[in-house]
């Protein structure tokens, strides 16, 4: 352990993101308990298909431990817990995806919603998992509009509805002609990353695939 490492442990002891574990002697941030019983994705359900982008992979479903640790990294200030995360992120991608998307970016929140929560949780977690794969994380999409949280609407076409038009495309430059990979913390119906891949490919990039951290394991809305 790095000597900084060392007083920083003693400073603010690590805790599991996970379970809120001291983590003690224990490298990194998922403590041995949550590794052997976090819902997993496995293998054969990693990968799912949108009308738009070719392919969405995701680690974990959504329940459970995974679920109160992102609903604290989204709304309870805990964007550290992003770089944790990327580790999982940047090994499914790895496993799914190696050399099929030559550049990462992320799902954007409104101006409205970074003012109100002071961080971007998907760009943290784009550029913690870029920097894990020796890659920058840059932004292609904004969303100038400040739309209902898609969390809060019950059916799959209004989801739709609500994330339509919603986003626009930026450095178009780095779109062109490119293989785009795009994270987002949570996949539920798709229809946000669908919309995204939507306009990365208005703007002529070549194809556009997903990574998602956690994913509903039915979607029955
Ligand atoms: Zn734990």
């Amino acid at each position: 352990m790095k000597i900084t490492d060392f007083i920083l442990d003693l400073l603010y002891p690590r805790k599991c993101v996970f379970c809120g574990r001291l983590m003690g002697d224990e490298p990194g941030r998922t403590c041995s308990d949550c590794r052997r019983n976090l819902p997993f994705v496995p293998d054969g359900d990693a990968k799912s298909h949108g009308d738009y982008y070719k392919v969405c992979v995701s680690c974990f479903y959504y329940e459970d431990k995974v679920r109160d640790s992102i609903l604290n990294f989204k709304f309870g200030g805990r964007s550290g817990y992003g770089t944790e995360y990327a580790k999982y992120l940047a090994e499914c991608i790895e496993n799914n995806l190696k050399d099929e998307f030559d550049v990462i970016t992320w799902v954007p929140v409104s101006k409205k919603r970074y003012r109100k929560r002071g961080y971007d949780q998907a760009k943290i977690l784009a550029e913690a998992t870029a920097d894990i794969l020796g890659m920058k994380a840059v932004r292609l999409l904004d969303k100038p509009v400040h739309n209902k949280a898609q969390s809060t609407i019950d059916s799959a076409e209004k989801r739709r509805a609500n994330v339509m038009s919603m986003y626009k495309a930026v450095n178009t430059d780095m779109i062109k002609g490119k293989r785009i990979l795009v994270i987002d913390d949570i996949k539920t119906t798709g229809a946000t990353l669908s919309e995204c891949s939507r306009i990365l490919l208005l703007s002529e990039a070549e194809e556009v695939l997903c990574a998602a951290l956690a994913k509903t394991r039915h979607v029955d809305i």
